[in-house]
């Protein structure tokens, strides 16, 4: 069995919330399993291209956290993991953990990408989105986390054909080992954070939205991902249907959410990540126009209303008090949103070139099998059930939760979660 000792807490899911907590708990001298069910740590924050607030650039503000994540002696990274099972009691609980085989050798491999060159199977990019393909050999994303490329088994020719074998072949480093195994590990340790994270809701089960139908309405996430720099297009936006500058600009606010058909909570961040996003589209190209609907504007943080208004006031950015009833599309391809504007009641019509929908956070699916396994509960919405004045706590003594698996939250908010869950944790395994 592995694990130092006792003084040692095992934390699921390496988004933001778990990267925070592992440092913080690493820098108490409390050593730290961090598993992550991905091939690199970083979570969504790795997707977003700038991120409110500050707008500053996301992967330079995550980056130097994942470094430090992975080279800290007390931090042991387990990637492609999962854990199977717990049993044992706070203070001392034994977890099985699964890794599946990365099929490169951690030592060996450079991330010099000349594997992927010439790696024929192209495969949706789940990172991006599935705005573009990625090859069988790949790495999430390219400041990724450990720095190794990884084989997808279920699309490598060699796996699925038994042939190719072409990354082998260019590997100076003769990294690529097709016998590595999936391994299974039991870890001892003191207590357990639980940082999962979010989905997000598919907004084609509205089908009056016309998502998936319309190419030109997309979600918020997809749109991090087009307008980054390092995503699909370049940072140079264009529309998917034709592939022209979009110039009017629609975001559309509680999608899924604070709707009783759906999900009735409040997604939180998405007030200020579409003023963000339409920030960001006009400094790209100040001849953008944008419009956010939304039902109220929930700007609840330090200088975040102060945020919106600078999003009128420097970005020409109107926010229009409706009720999206439905989008159509004319023969151009461009989207045509049908509302009710509340301030006057009457039913209304706009064109846009591009519509882009906040979706809501969910839980992660399998949620519910992870809180079976760690003996948790979850809540009326399947999220980890936290304690009402003790937000971090789960309902199981020496079970922890943090970041947006237990609601959703902004980032700032996840590492305060986090911070919160490390503190709790440390006090119990310090204790003993
Ligand atoms: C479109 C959009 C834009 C946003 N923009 C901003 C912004 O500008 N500013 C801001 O403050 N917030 C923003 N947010 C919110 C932000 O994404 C979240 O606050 C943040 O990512 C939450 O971090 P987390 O660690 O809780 O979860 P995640 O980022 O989801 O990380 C969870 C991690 O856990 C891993 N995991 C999941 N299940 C398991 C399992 N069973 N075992 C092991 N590992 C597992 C996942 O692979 C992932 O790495 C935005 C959200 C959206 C949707």
């Amino acid at each position: 069995m592995l694990g130092k000792n006792l003084k040692t807490v095992m934390v699921i899911g390496g988004g933001i919330a778990g990267i925070q907590a592992s440092l913080d708990l690493a820098e108490r001298g409390i050593n730290v399993e961090l598993v992550e069910k991905n091939a690199c740590i970083g979570g969504r924050m790795a997707q977003l291209d700038k991120t409110f607030p500050t707008n500053d650039c996301s992967i330079c503000i995550l980056a130097p956290k994942l470094a430090e994540c992975f080279r800290h002696p007390n931090i042991t990274l387990h990637t492609l993991s999962e854990v199977k099972n717990l049993s044992g009691q706070p203070g001392n609980f034994i977890v099985k953990i699964f890794k599946k085989a990365r099929y490169v050798k951690a030592e060996e491999c450079i991330n010099c990408g000349q594997c992927i060159e010439k790696c024929p199977m192209r495969v949706d990019d789940e990172f991006d989105m599935k705005l573009r393909k990625r090859r069988a050999i790949y790495i999430d994303y390219v400041q990724g986390v450990p720095s190794i490329m990884t084989i997808d088994k279920e699309n490598c020719l060699f796996f699925t054909k038994n042939a190719c074998r072409i990354c082998e072949k260019v590997c100076e480093r003769e990294a690529i080992d097709f016998d590595q195994k999936d391994e299974e590990m039991e870890l001892n340790v003191g207590s357990v954070i639980v940082a999962t994270g979010y989905d997000i809701f598919n907004p084609k089960t509205l089908d009056s939205l016309g998502y998936g139908r319309y190419p030109n309405v997309v979600t918020a996430l997809e749109f991090e991902r087009l307008i980054s720099a390092s995503g699909p297009l370049g940072g140079h936006l264009t529309r998917p249907s034709d592939k022209n500058e979009p110039k009017k600009l629609a975001f559309i606010n509680c999608v899924g959410s604070r709707d009783i058909k759906n999900n009735p909570y409040c997604s939180s961040c998405c007030c200020m990540y579409t003023t963000k996003e339409a920030m960001i589209a006009y400094e790209h190209d100040n001849e953008i126009d944008t419009s956010i609907f939304y039902i109220d504007l929930r700007a609840a943080g330090k200088g975040f209303r102060e945020y919106i208004q600078r999003g009128c006031d420097e970005y020409a950015i109107k926010y229009i008090k409706g009720k999206v009833a439905k989008i159509l599309e004319d023969d151009q391809r461009n989207p045509l949103i049908i509302y009710e504007d509340i301030n006057t009641s009457q039913v209304k019509q706009l064109k846009f070139d591009l519509v882009i929908l906040a979706s809501t956070m969910i839980p992660k699916k399998d949620a519910g099998e992870l809180a079976k396994i760690l003996g948790i509960k979850i809540n009326d919405f399947n999220f980890f059930k936290a304690e009402s004045y003790q937000p971090q706590k789960s309902s199981k003594e020496g079970i922890f939760l943090c970041g947006t698996c237990r609601e959703p939250m902004d980032i700032p908010n996840s590492v305060i979660d986090a911070s919160g869950a490390a503190a709790k944790a440390a006090e119990m395994v310090m204790r003993g």
